[in-house]
């Protein structure tokens, strides 16, 4: 059985320290999607970030493998060590040229969504004016799609996330979002979004983040509520966990350089205060309490196995492949 946290952030530094992803494994994670970049984020940021994280996992592959593929996954975890894959959050990364996708692909990048919160030359941020995807975001669809990389909605913009599910020949998945139905928050997605996601054959994976679970101390049992309301909507086959644990290091500044202005990016009128300083992860512990809480809410182990890793690891099977 295979755990697969669909979402985690390290500060954004070459240096960063990767103690919390030895503490992912041992809670029992086998993989982590690591995210490497956001649209706030220059290529001149991401670059050195992506040769950081790389250079550390190839010096320690008693800890740490970085994979391409389910095969290697399974390789991993038999091994005992952590597999890892790195995700984008956003387009604005790929320069407006679609050939970027198969390059990131080719750095360890398996995971990307084309906009953060707000609106760019590509797609909708879910905290902006609703527009659509561009003509631009149709052909970057394609080139996911064609790389083998999986698309992922959230962060974007409602009406956005559907255009790009309609668009997507492959299965699509919110790698970290929570029901609106539970929480109106903007960053939350609708039923509409939900089933969308499902008839595309892809994953809604719950996040543990205090303002989008409705809590203000995130637990096991919150996200398997969140979990849980999503199965009952379009079958638990197409749930999965992505908490989006936010590592901060003190003492490690991972600002992107120039005027960075985070209430643009997490405006105080969407419920953030203007930052991201309130908000609260689930602990890494969660992944030790999650089956439980998953009996719980109702699920029985086969159910629970597909939610806490068998469904991504199944979409993932079909999406990531090497042209
Ligand atoms: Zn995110």
């Amino acid at each position: 059985m295979i755990h697969w946290e669909a979402h985690a952030c390290l500060p954004l530094h070459p240096g960063a320290d990767f103690s919390p992803l030895d503490r992912l494994r041992e809670a029992g994670v086998h993989y982590v999607s690591v995210n490497v970049g956001m649209d706030m984020n220059p290529v001149a940021q991401i670059l050195p970030v992506l040769a950081g994280y790389r250079a550390r996992l190839v010096a320690h592959p008693e800890r740490y493998r970085l994979v391409a593929s389910v095969a290697e996954i399974h390789e991993a975890a038999s091994a005992g060590v952590l597999a890892v894959g790195f995700d984008l959050e956003g387009a604005l990364p790929l320069l407006g040229q679609p050939e970027m996708v198969a390059l990131y692909r080719d750095l360890g990048v398996r995971q990307i969504h084309l906009a953060y919160n707000r609106n760019n030359p590509v797609a909708d941020g879910c905290h902006d004016v609703e527009r659509g995807l561009t003509p631009l975001g149709r052909r970057m669809v394609g080139a996911v799609n064609a790389a083998g990389v999986l698309m992922d909605c959230s962060h974007t913009g409602r009406r956005c996330s559907l255009d790009i599910m309609a668009a997507s020949s492959q299965p699509v998945v919110f790698s970290h979002a929570n029901p609106l139905a539970l929480v109106d928050h903007g960053r939350n997605v609708s039923d509409e979004q939900i089933r969308a996601c499902a008839a595309t054959g892809g994953v809604v994976c719950v996040s543990g983040v205090s303002v989008f679970l409705g809590t203000s101390t995130p637990t096991a049992g919150d996200v398997a509520r969140h979990a849980a309301y999503v199965a009952d909507l379009v079958g638990v086959q197409h749930v999965g966990i992505g908490l989006d644990i936010g590592f901060g290091q003190p003492g490690l500044d991972d600002r992107p350089p120039g005027n960075h202005d985070p209430a643009y990016w997490w405006p105080r009128e969407a419920g953030y205060g203007g930052s991201l300083e309130g908000i609260r992860y689930a602990p890494v512990e969660t992944w030790r309490l999650l089956a439980g809480a998953l009996r719980q809410a109702g699920m029985n182990p086969a159910e629970i196995a597909g939610v806490m890793g068998g469904n991504m690891l199944r979409v993932a099977g079909r999406v990531w492949h090497r042209p």
